[in-house]
Formats: C-alpha cells, structure tokens, sequence
C-alpha cells in the first residue's frame, strides 16, 4: 500500500490524521493519504511565503527548475501513471499520457517569456509596463486529470514567480502527493507545496489570508463558492468549471468518417472530461444513422479496469458520481428516451457503468440540459440548423462546442455563432499548452494556458522613471 506523504516547505509531512483512497475498478481501499490539519495549513502557506522574495527575483533559476520538472515529468510518466489508473480509473496507457500532458506544460511554460514592454522613452520619463507576480497561489484540482491540471496550475504560476500551495481531490490524492515527492529536489524549499485532504481543506485555502489568487478547477457549485470565499478580501481567481459541450453535425456529413471522433470525444476517460461532448444535435435525416454507428461503438468499446490489458474504457471515479449517471440516465428512460446501447450499470463490485447512448430524447431532460459527466450520451434530431445553435447555446454552460461538416468553411461559420469558449471543427477536445482555454457563462471565470493563461498569474506594475 503506497503511503505518500504531503511536501510542505520541502519536507515530507505524513500527517497526524490520514483518509482512505478507493480504486474505483474494485471499490477497495487501496491507499491512505494525510488529512491536512489547520496547523499544517498553516505551515504550508507560511512556507510559500517565506519562498516567495527568493523566488520572485531569480527568472532564470525558475526557468531551470520548471525545465528540470518537465524532465521529471518524463521520466515518471509510468509511475505517475499507475498511480493515477489505481485511483481514478483510466487505462494505463491514458494515465501516462497525462504525465505527459504534465511535461508538456511545465516545458512550455519554463520557455515563456514574461511582457515587459517600454511605452515611453523620451526626455520626459522612460515607462515600462512589468509584470510582476502576486505572491501565494491556492491551487485546487479536480478527480478526473489529476496530474496534468496540477501541472496546468503550477507551471504558469511558477514560471510567473509565485509559490503554490496545491490541494488534489480527496477522491484522487495519491498521483498529486507523488508529484510533490519527485519535484521536492527540483524546487526550493516552499516554493510548491502540496497538501491532500476534503472539501473542507479546500474552503480553508480559499478563505486564508495568506493566499493572493486561487486557481480552481471544478464543479460549478463549487467554483461559486470559491468566488464567494475570495470576495471579502479581492482575490485573484481563475475558475475552469462544468461544461455541457454540444456537438452540431451539419447535413452534408458523412455519418462514418465522424462517428469514431463524436464517440471518443464523449466517451474518453469514461466521459468525465469538463471538455467532452456531452450532447450531439443532428439533422432528423441522419440521426437514426449517426445513433446507430455511436451505439455500435458503445456495445463493442472494451471497458474494465484500466490496469488491465486492452481496456479502453475504465470505470466512473466516484461513487457519488457513478449515483448520478445512474439517476440522470434513469430519468430519460423515465421520460420515453430509449438506449440505443446501454442504459444501465454493468455486473461486479466497481463504479462501471454500460457505455449508453440515448435516443428519442430533447432538450428539457435533464441529461441533455445538465452535465452528466460520465459514459452517457444524448443524441437529439433537429430539423433547423438556427434552431440547433440556439439550443446548443440556451445552457448556463459555455466552455466549449464543435461544428461537424463536410464543408469546413460552413463548419466555421456556424462555429462562430457558439457562445463558449473553444470552437472545434471536425473534432472536440483538442488542447495544448499555447492555447487558451476558458469557459463562457457558467463554464468559468478567466483562461489557462497560453501567454493569456500566465496573465492570470502576474498583475502588471507601470515603472515610471522619470528624467526631468
Ligand atoms: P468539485 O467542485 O467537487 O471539487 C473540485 C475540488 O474542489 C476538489 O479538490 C475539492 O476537494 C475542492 N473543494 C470542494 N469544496 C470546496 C470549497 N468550498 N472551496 C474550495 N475547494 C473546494 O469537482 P469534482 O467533482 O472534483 O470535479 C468534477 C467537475 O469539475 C465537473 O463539473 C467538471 O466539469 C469540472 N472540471 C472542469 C474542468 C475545466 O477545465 N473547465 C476540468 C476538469 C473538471
């Protein structure tokens, strides 16, 4: 049993207290990690501001470092990546692409530059605009990308020059608690610190007075009550929350050249992506075609624990979660959708649920009006296309879309009309660290990635020098 430790100020913390980590394939406990006491806390934000002067001042080592940590990142990719199979459910192979993902934006962000632009220069004053950092970052990650949301978080507010204090998932500890032990060497001591422990410990970051910006990534419940929380005292936050993205297939499509995009853009890592489609419109004259070749995916997709081999579906990584794919599906049966492909959870101990795709469906079921985040899809005929975008649009939600057409140039002009914040065409879930990624309405607050995503980790200070 792997007992990982909390890294505050540079030091292994295991904790006084400690809390079961499940695998949801089995629904066994398999691991503990530390329930961060309020002194640890403490400790920890003290710790990053200690950190804080040294670190700020020195862009070359911060470069260094982050550089080294992408390296790190690589080399641990398999370690890491087990760790996250074990607790959150996604194939192996998947797992380790997202220790990946986690070097990619740490090299990326140890490589951008920070603005600093002159705007004056003349006999009366030579002006600069400088970015300069904000001081302690709270970094709060969901269950479903453990390791490379860390890394989405830490890389920019690092190679900004601010120290962190990063919270994982109670659900998803362990991967996020082994990252800290293997950048230990690779940071100064405070610089990233990282503690492990519920909801509760999240709510205490966000109200510390210590801590000058939260970056969260979560549900939307939760993300309105961080904004609340940063309130009373002008934090800075970044909020990445739910999505509800709409997949609109246009009439000139070839329903077998785009299932397989459509099925695993839904259906990866099990569904639980805040950026997968989460429901598809398509022209009555395709739909029965389109329903068709998603539920013959659905019925033949290998699903299991992702530790095994050939497995390309795992299970639902929270049991709380699983309960609620199972009810929202339950509720479209309810109201006279029919499952094309499963409809129900499958045999044996773990949170699997049978890869579903709904039928004779419309907007005004819950499962194609809220996120269902999981192995569950809605697919829903329409018979005129403005009516499809402002469907696709008439959510709270707004983080992404994508437009599916034999005709790319269409595609984009009905792209244009999505109201979220990433705009696919031919395809859905496409990231990387150079380009932004943020929601619209609902979806969140602010962007990651990118120069725009490292602005949200520096203010800009206007250095005035005058010559007279
Ligand atoms: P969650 O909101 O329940 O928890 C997220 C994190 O917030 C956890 O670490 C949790 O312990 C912590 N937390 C809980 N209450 C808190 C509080 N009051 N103050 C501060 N922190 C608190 O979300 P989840 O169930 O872990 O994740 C699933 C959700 O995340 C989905 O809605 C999904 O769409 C969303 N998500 C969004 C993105 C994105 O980039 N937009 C990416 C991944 C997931």
């Amino acid at each position: 049993m792997s007992e990982y430790t909390m890294t505050i100020g540079g030091a292994a913390v295991a904790g006084s207290d400690r809390f079961d980590v499940s695998n949801p394939a089995t629904n066994q406990v398999h691991a503990t990690a530390p329930e961060c006491s309020r002194e640890e806390l403490e400790a920890a934000v003290s710790a990053a501001q200690d950190a804080h002067a040294a670190w700020r001042a020195d862009e070359a080592a911060r470069r260094e470092a982050l550089s080294a940590a992408a390296k790190l990142l690589k080399e641990s990719a398999a370690e890491l990546g087990a760790e996250i199979t074990a607790e959150q459910g996604k194939p192996l192979r998947e797992a380790g692409y997202e220790a990946i993902a986690g070097e990619s934006w740490l090299g990326y962000y140890a490589n951008l530059a920070l603005p600093r632009e002159v705007i004056q220069d003349d006999k009366r004053a030579f002006v600069e605009v400088v970015a300069r950092p904000l001081g302690v970052v709270a970094a709060i990650t969901p269950w479903n990308f453990p390791v490379s949301s860390a890394c989405m978080k830490i890389a920019p507010a690092l190679a900004a020059g601010n120290t962190v204090v990063l919270k994982p998932s109670p659900f998803t500890p362990l991967a996020t608690l082994r990252l800290g032990e293997l950048l230990r060497p690779v940071f100064p001591p405070g610089v990233l610190n990282v503690v492990s422990g519920g909801d509760a410990l999240g709510a205490r970051m966000t109200e510390h007075p210590g801590v000058r910006k939260i970056t969260f990534t979560g549900s939307v419940a939760t993300g309105k009550q961080v904004a609340a929380a940063a309130a009373p005292d002008l934090k800075r936050i970044t909020l990445e929350l739910g999505g509800n993205d709409p997949a609109i297939v246009l009439d000139d499509v070839d329903v077998d050249a785009v299932a397989d995009g459509i099925f695993w853009s839904s259906f990866a890592n099990a569904g639980q992506i805040c950026s997968a489609i989460k429901r598809v419109y398509v022209p009555v004259a395709l739909h029965a075609r389109l329903v068709d070749a998603l539920a013959d995916r659905a019925r033949n997709v290998k699903v299991g624990d992702g530790a095994a081999e050939g497995t390309r579906l795992g299970p639902i990584t929270t049991r709380p979660q699983f309960e609620r794919v199972r009810e929202l599906v339950a509720d479209a049966l309810a109201r006279g959708a029919r499952a094309a492909a499963g409809g129900a959870p499958m045999e044996g101990p773990g949170n699997f649920f049978a890869p579903t795709v709904l039928t004779d469906i419309e907007d005004g079921t819950r499962i194609v009006d809220e996120e269902q985040f999981g192995p569950a899809l809605p697919v829903v005929a329409y018979r005129d296309l403005d009516e499809a975008v402002a469907r696709a649009n008439g959510t709270h939600f707004g983080l992404d879309g994508s437009v599916w057409s034999a005709d790319p140039e269409r595609a984009a002009e009905v792209a244009s009309r999505l109201d979220c914040g990433t705009a696919w065409i031919n395809t859905h879930l496409m990231q990387g660290p150079n380009q932004p990624f943020g929601g619209r309405k609902w979806s969140g607050i602010g962007v990651e990635n990118g120069p725009w995503g490292l602005a949200g980790f520096y203010e800009l200070q206007t250095l005035y020098r005058s010559r007279r």
